[in-house]
């Protein structure tokens, strides 16, 4: 069973009339038997389908015709197994509106040295027939990913994977719909931003509504379903005594159920792919949504907290991007530092709204005073993350363009019992370490709101900057500072 069942990625290669009907032939099957191996492949994410060989501008023009216009295809991949002359691409490309990987390789592995002639080279073009096809995307300024090699090296497959989930992520944030449940924290710089332009380049809105408006829905679910929740709760969770039936505070987790599933009916009501909230407008609301948001973003909605809505989107787009895979992607803020020079690590959390998807064992389900918000003490799910590589991503608004910044990390498990912390945490080292990766960070702009993810890489984050054509900074085991400040500065110039 693939992740994405329901989406497709077309296989496209090019040619010419030039050739003869004998040597269209052979291209045909090279082709098909290259994509229904690709199809086959339990690496690759998503069906791909063989679609029969271009060999003139109305046909390269009719196929990216089709794919804008299929709901299913999400992206094609374009292989040129013998020569086909690129001005017959032009009219194609101009219109492609789909995500495009150019997969450089060549049906043969090996040259076969006794028996190759020039019946056998004029076949297998694709190493100077690529090329041509590569120089007319470069002519017309076209972002794709090039991906090198034999179509059987499972490195090759992994790279067009990573972009499938990429290209995945992309598609579902077309026509999406995120709503704000109250607007931006107040005076907060980097959770807010131009959500036209947003809107414009990333395909998905972002609209509000007043916190009344989720209010009126709570008060509509039922005791039955309250209870039902609450008894999932019981199963899922350990909860704390005093949350338990019978418990002093157990209406407290009724309230928290209750809130649950008005913004469930909500979310699914409006057709929205995630949300946000504010502590600062909580008119209505007995408690600022804890264990709510955190089972939300479970079921694989996009979440940020104080109207962040930049992370809220971006949160959706890498749970979909992760789908299938171990591990899971949440929201996330850097927190509190450990400046031990032995072993220096940031920990990271929220108030209350980490996604059990990170979770290592059965999380805890705790009732503790929250300081801001002036509303009842919420309910949440305390719990550790576990350790492995890692990555935060940041999506922030430049003015002029989005950044999406990432950066790799390694994640260790807590070595301390935290006995007092009443929320979910992790911990992390950042690359290249902890000095210069919090340095770069700063010096790039990046939010202290993150997507976390445990099953992304940031090689599929690049692809998705990539597909969605904004500036892409990555802060890994390479960065060096002084290189990295030029980078910025750089990149200022090249989007002037
Ligand atoms: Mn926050």
């Amino acid at each position: 069973m693939k992740a994405f069942q329901h989406l497709e990625v077309w296989f496209v290669t090019g040619s010419q009339d030039l050739y003869g009907e004998e040597t269209l032939k052979q291209v045909a099957v090279h082709s098909k038997e290259i994509a229904d191996s690709l199809h086959a492949d339990p690496a690759i994410p998503l069906n791909v389908i063989f679609k029969p060989t271009v060999k003139s501008s109305e046909e390269i023009y009719a196929v990216c015709a089709a794919a804008n216009a299929s709901t299913a295809c999400i992206g094609i991949i374009t292989w040129m197994h013998t020569f086909s002359p690129a001005k017959m691409w032009i009219r194609g490309l101009n219109i492609l509106q789909k995500p495009l990987l150019h997969l450089h390789t060549q049906f043969n592995r090996d040259i076969p040295w006794s028996t190759i002639d020039m019946d056998f080279m004029n076949l297998n073009q694709s190493a100077h027939g690529d090329r041509e096809f590569g120089f007319i995307m470069s002519r017309m300024r076209l972002k794709r990913k090039v991906v090198v090699g034999h179509w059987q090296d499972p490195l090759v497959i992994g790279k067009i994977s990573n972009w499938m989930r990429a290209a995945a992520g992309w598609s579902d944030w077309q026509g999406a719909r995120f709503v704000r449940f109250g607007d931006n924290m107040r005076y907060v710089a980097v959770t807010d931003g131009d959500k036209v332009e947003a809107e414009m380049k990333f395909g998905y809105s972002v609209n509000t509504h007043g916190i009344g408006d989720l209010v009126k829905v709570i008060n509509e679910v039922t005791d039955a379903s309250v209870e039902t929740l609450v008894h999932e709760y019981a199963e899922r969770y350990q909860l704390m005594p005093v949350l338990q039936k019978g418990g002093e505070r157990h209406g407290a987790l009724k309230d928290a159920a209750k809130i649950e599933l008005g913004l469930q009916y909500f979310l699914e009501k409006g057709n929205y792919k995630g949300f946000s909230d504010t502590f600062e407008d909580l008119h209505g609301m007995k408690q600022l949504p804890g264990i709510g948001a955190q089972r939300m973003m479970g079921k694989g909605y996009g979440f940020a907290g104080e109207g962040d809505w930049k992370t809220a989107a971006l949160v959706r787009a890498m749970k979909v991007m992760g789908t299938g895979l171990q591990g899971g992607n949440s929201f996330m803020e850097d927190y509190t530092y450990h400046f031990d020079p032995a072993n220096p690590l940031v920990l990271g959390s929220h108030m209350l709204e980490i996604c059990e998807s990170i979770a290592t064992g059965k999380p805890n389900c705790e009732i503790h005073p929250l300081g801001i918000g002036g509303k009842e003490d919420p309910v949440r799910l305390v719990f550790n993350a576990g350790a492995g590589p890692a990555l935060n991503a940041s999506v922030v608004d430049m003015g002029n363009r989005f950044r999406l910044l990432v950066n790799e990390v390694e994640a260790v498990a807590p070595f301390a019992e935290l006995p007092k912390l009443p929320v979910a945490r992790v911990l992390w080292k950042p690359y290249p370490n902890m000095n210069d990766g919090c340095a770069a960070w700063i010096l790039a702009g990046g939010a202290h709101h993150t997507c976390y993810s445990q099953n992304l890489t940031s090689e599929q984050l690049e692809d998705f900057a990539e597909i969605a054509g904004i500036e892409y900074v990555k802060i890994g085991k390479n960065t060096d500072i002084y290189q990295f400040k030029n980078e910025l500065r750089w990149n200022d110039a090249a989007y002037k």
